[in-house]
């Protein structure tokens, strides 16, 4: 994971420091970047979670803002909808912020910065999360790793045994890294019964949004009412439950959609108009789940899959890129110099393969 992370400040830095970033941010300016957060923390330091990656330090959040406030246009993606209606163009550089899940540190660490710098948002929520019915199915994975005390099991998944040991935070991270693909692999209920099956067999209860690490915790409808009374934070849907929507069944897909429409509808008097696919790789939805989206009166919806917004991207399939681990990536990712690396690549590769 450092090794990983390492090459990817040091890939960064080269593309800002080269000029490439700067290059790119000139031949690219009619393109719009969406960037995805999660959490953010002061800290890292809870040794109860595992996986850090979905809470950012608030300092690289604060640098982030401010190089897009210096040399970007954000705007919202309300904004986005609009301009493609209207075929107007969107000011150059510009750069959409969205937040997914809904936790509280989105109103306590980001929203003060937000509003220093007069940046919009999006927050995606998963609406049983923040009625505190629900907890993310991954962190109760997370927690229930980080806080047995047992010394190991064997678990039986997919075929497979794996061998999870818990002697300190490093074999207790890798259990982490080889449990989430499997758990992945299975459908919704499936996943449910395995999570409270792993509980028990590990004895530790479901966390609850009082007996969560700080960061983990969901914000509360009074703080997503005053981000939203604000005008600078809009609220989409990111499901009720936060399954992976290709593998739930109709029924189950549907319900999942509209109940989290009609609960933010019901809490803040307003229709959402944008959505997020929990995990939202190509495989984590369908046809189907796109069709109920929009039947549901959403008017956008977000993946996961890197890329960038030129005028023929769907709106319901808009790419996004994962929040940068430092300023540097920041750069790198919204001038287009990762995008350019990229397609450099692929056409090196294909006169090579001419030759
Ligand atoms: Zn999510």
């Amino acid at each position: 994971m450092p090794h990983v992370l390492h090459s990817r400040v040091l890939k960064a830095a080269a593309l800002v420091g080269s000029g490439l970033a700067s290059y790119a941010r000139t031949q690219r300016s009619r393109e719009t970047t969406i960037l995805t957060f999660h959490g953010l923390c002061k800290d890292v330091g809870d040794p109860d979670i595992l996986d850090w990656s979905l809470h950012l330090p608030v300092d690289i959040f604060q640098s982030t803002c401010a190089l897009l406030s210096a040399d970007y246009h954000v705007i919202s993606l309300a904004d986005l909808i609009e301009a493609r209606a209207s075929r107007v163009p969107l000011p150059e550089n510009s750069v959409v912020l969205t937040f997914d899940d809904g936790y509280a540190s989105n109103y306590e660490l980001a929203y003060p910065i937000l509003r220093k710098y007069h940046l919009p948002a999006t927050v995606f929520v998963t609406t049983g999360f923040l009625d505190r019915e629900d907890m993310l199915w991954f962190q109760r994975v997370d927690l229930a790793l980080g806080r047995t005390r047992k010394e190991s099991i064997d678990w039986k998944i997919n075929g497979e045994t794996l061998r999870l040991v818990f002697e300190n935070r490093e074999t207790r991270q890798q259990a982490l890294v080889r449990l989430l693909p499997e758990l992945k692999e299975l459908s919704d209920t499936d996943l449910l019964n395995e999570i409270d099956r792993l509980e028990h067999a590990l004895e530790v209860a479901t966390p609850t949004p009082e007996t969560m690490p700080a960061p983990m915790r969901p914000m509360t409808w009074d703080m997503l009412r005053a981000m939203s009374n604000s005008g600078l934070v809009s609220f989409g849907g990111h499901t009720h439950t936060h399954p992976i929507l290709s593998h739930c069944d109709p029924v189950a897909m549907r319900a999942e959609i509209t109940a989290c429409h009609q609960r933010i509808f019901t809490e803040t008097g307003i229709r959402p108009s944008s959505f997020s696919y929990p995990n939202g790789h190509a495989e984590d939805y369908t046809r189907e789940t796109l069709q109920m989206v929009e039947e549901a009166g959403f008017h956008c919806a977000c993946t996961m899959i890197n890329g960038r917004i030129g005028p023929h991207t769907s709106l319901f399939q808009l790419p996004r890129y994962g929040s940068p681990e430092s300023v540097w990536e920041a750069e790198a990712t919204v001038s287009g110099a990762f995008e350019t690396l990229k397609q450099w690549r692929q056409s090196c590769l294909k006169a090579v393969s001419l030759i």
